[in-house]
Parts: C-alpha cells; structure tokens; sequence
C-alpha cells in the first residue's frame, strides 16, 4: 500500500529510446537511465511483422515517420512517455514529430530535418550569417565537366544524406573533379538513390584545424559540453577520422568563438532541445560550421567522456531531456582521447593481432574492434571509415594521443584480397 502510493506520488519516468537493431549507442543510455531509476522502452526500427516474432513492445519505422508517430502515440496511451531520446541519426524525424504529438521537449519536425540534409543545412545556416563554406548544389544527372567549368577550387563533393564522410571528396582541378563526380554517382545509385531528382553538394574547401563539439541544447539555449580536438591533418581526398582529444589544446578565445559558431548554427537550423554533436574547422578567420546534427557523438567515441562526479554524456542528456536536475555546475571533462582505427586498405579481414599489446599500453582503457573477422571491409569513399576504436584517459590531452598511437602501433590487421568469387 505504502509502495503503491509512494508510486502515484512519485512515479518513475519513462524514457523511449528511439534505436535501430544494429545500434550498439543505446547500451549507455540504458545504463544512464538504471542509474537514475528511469524505465527504458525501446522502440525499434523493425517491420510490424518481425516486431510480433522476436515479442518487441513497440515497432517503429523511421522510413515512415508519420505512422511511426501515431504508433508511439498510440502506445503512449497506456504507458505514458516523459522523455523521446532518437538514438541514431535516422530517428531524430520521429523523436521530433513525437514529442510534438505528446508535448515533450523536442526539436522541431523542420529542424530535424534541415540537420539531416546537407543542403537544406548550408541554406539555413548562410541566411543567418553564420560562416560556412560556399556552396551549390547540383543535380547528380547533371555533366560533370560542364559543372566543374562553374566550380572553384579546392572544393569538396559531398552527398546530401550520407553519413560518415561516405561519399565526401576533395578536388583541386576539374579534371579531379569529374572523378570524385562520378564516383559519388556510383556509390548514391548503388544506395539506391535515382539519378532524376537527386542532388549533390559542392562547396569550398575550407583548411585548417578540425574540431567536434558536443552540446546540450535546453528549450533554445546551448550549453557546450566539450569540445575535441582532432589532431591528424584532415587534407583529403578523402576524410577519414581517426582521432579525437578532450578537453582541446586551443585558446580559451578560440574556444569560445567554436561556442558561439555552433550555438548560431543550431539557432539558424532550428533545433531547440536535445543533444548536439556539430563538426567545425578553424582557421586564421575564425570557426567555420561543417555540419550540426541533432544527436549525440557516434560510433562508442562517448565512452571516454566523464563529466563531474562521474557522469557519462549519456546521463547528462537523459537528465536535460527529462528536465532533471545536473548536480555539479562544473562539468569540465577528465583528459581523454579516442582513436577511431582507420582502414588501412581494403579485402577480406583475416584476422587481428597485436590487442593485448595495445591494450597494455599506458592510459589505455580499452579496445574495441568493431568489424568480424572474415568480413569484406571497404575503406571511405565507399564503404565505412573505421575498424574499432581505441580509449585513452591521461593527465593531459597530448598524453592521451600519445597512447592512442602507441597502441594503435600494436595492432596488425590481416587484410587479403577478395576472391572474386566472393564479390
Ligand atoms: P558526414 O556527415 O558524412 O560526416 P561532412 O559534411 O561532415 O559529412 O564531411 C565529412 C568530413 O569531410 C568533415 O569532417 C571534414 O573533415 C571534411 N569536409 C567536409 N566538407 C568540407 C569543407 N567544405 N572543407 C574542408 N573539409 C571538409
């Protein structure tokens, strides 16, 4: 009795995490969620019909966000939702179009939107003045070297919906040009996109030094949880991360001038609520805006953030979208780093070597080797960028990197080529 009123007084919040079946995100936010005694549903990217077969509560599409909506509307119903957290970029749609419907903390359908489509992106984000790069879009059935006349250069082709750097290209004349055209043509016809009414972006190249900032934004106002430093060159043709360093070595000044560009940038595109993971470069002119996303940093880069007494970015996101209360005002971030272990070529995996070496590295708090053996691996513009990943914690940014590298050095990847048959 005392247990049942205690619950209508207080009852626990329930958080849906908006997932694809092959994320391997929603782990932190479940364990941030036990920790703050917050019920987790999942609602999963999968067709109705497996839905019933594997006994999953709620089946989403993403493809489908207007039915996707009414089915967690529906749910809701019965269980009622307090926060909608989109794991994965492919669901920031349906959190938007959800929490709208329920009168949850959201973004606006337009603005999730507008952050998935590079295009729509750099228009919104040029009308508010805020810097980026020139920019035109193409149509992909358009003739490579007549559009590469009306080009400068450097300049980057870039898909509009792709993600990871699949498809980004550099070209420095418009002989190269016509190359990286037509390579993304290829891969976007291979997605499946169609030639009539596609477009692709071109734009200029911007040189300097990149960063990525993650940030929480709180019914319009942004609070910048880190910034990292990526401190391998990122020149092209292509752009392959590999890694990050927290907090960053650059000048306070230059810091708060990364703030104020990626504050405007989410501003200009809309997004009101809900973690930000934006990618900027700087130069002798300042920050210039790259890409704003409604999420939090991909892959399991999150794993070394450690924020206050011990609270992972995954917390913090849960706590501001279920307008919890963050304990510490300081939320400075411990010395880490990440290594995103780049392709080396391309084939068959064979196999891997070399971990518990790289694991006993000095600093290094883990590895992680994403891809199975004996699968095809594809290096970028095509395929994938990475293999796994590498964590590091030290006393200093620059110690941590070092470890990166000393680890990676260990690690020896059995690359062979494909048979053709298996192609
Ligand atoms: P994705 O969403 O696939 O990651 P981005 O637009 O963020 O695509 O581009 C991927 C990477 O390509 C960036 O992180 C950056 O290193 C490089 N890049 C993209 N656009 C430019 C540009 N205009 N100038 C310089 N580098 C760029």
């Amino acid at each position: 009795m005392a247990d049942s009123i205690l619950a209508m007084t207080h009852p626990r919040k329930r958080l849906l995490l908006l997932v694809t079946p092959s994320t391997y995100r929603a782990e932190a936010f479940c364990v941030a969620a036990e920790k703050l005694d917050v019920e987790v549903v999942r609602g999963l990217d999968l067709p109705q019909e497996l839905a019933e077969q594997w006994g999953v509560p709620l089946a989403v599409s993403f493809a489908d966000p207007n039915a996707a909506t009414q089915a967690i509307v529906a749910y809701a119903k019965d269980h009622p939702l307090d926060a909608i957290i989109p794991v994965d970029d492919s669901a920031t749609l349906v959190a938007a179009q959800a929490g709208a419907a329920l009168g949850l903390a959201h973004n606006p359908p337009e603005a999730a939107e507008a952050a998935r489509d590079k295009g729509i992106m750099r228009r919104l984000m040029d009308a508010a003045g805020v810097p980026c790069p020139v920019f035109r879009c193409f149509p992909l059935a358009g003739d490579p070297d007549e559009i590469a006349r009306e080009v400068s250069y450097p300049c980057v082709v870039k898909p509009l919906r792709l993600s990871g750097s699949r498809g980004v290209i550099r070209a420095d004349t418009p002989g190269q040009f016509t190359q990286a055209f037509n390579r993304l043509k290829r891969i976007l016809l291979g997605d499946g996109y169609s030639l009539e009414g596609t477009d692709i972006l071109v734009e200029d190249f911007i040189p300097g030094v990149e960063v990525a900032l993650e940030g929480l934004l709180t019914s319009g106002v942004m609070r910048t949880l880190t910034i990292f430093d990526k401190p391998d060159p990122l020149d092209g043709p292509f752009f392959e991360e590999t890694i990050y360093t927290t907090p960053s070595r650059l000048p306070e000044a230059t810091q708060r001038a990364i703030s104020e560009c990626a504050a405007a940038a989410a501003q200009s595109v809309g997004l009101r609520d809900g973690p930000v993971h934006a990618e900027l470069r700087v130069n002798e002119r300042g920050p210039w805006m790259l890409e704003i996303a409604g999420r939090s940093i991909g892959g399991l880069c999150s794993t070394i953030l450690e924020f206050g007494a011990g609270m992972s970015l995954e917390e913090l996101i849960l706590r501001n979208a279920l307008r919890m209360e963050t304990p510490s005002a300081d939320l400075a971030t411990q010395a880490a780093g990440v290594m995103m272990i780049p392709i080396p070529k391309g084939g068959m995996l064979h196999a891997v070597s070399g971990i518990e070496e790289a694991r006993a590295t000095p600093h290094v708090e883990g590895i992680e080797i994403s891809v199975k053996p004996h699968t095809e691996i594809v290096p970028l513009p095509e395929g994938a960028s990475y293999l796994g990943f590498i964590f590091a914690r030290a006393e200093t940014p620059a110690e941590a990197e070092a470890a990166l590298r000393a680890a990676h050095a260990h690690l020896r990847f059995d690359i062979r080529p494909m048979l053709p048959v298996l192609r």
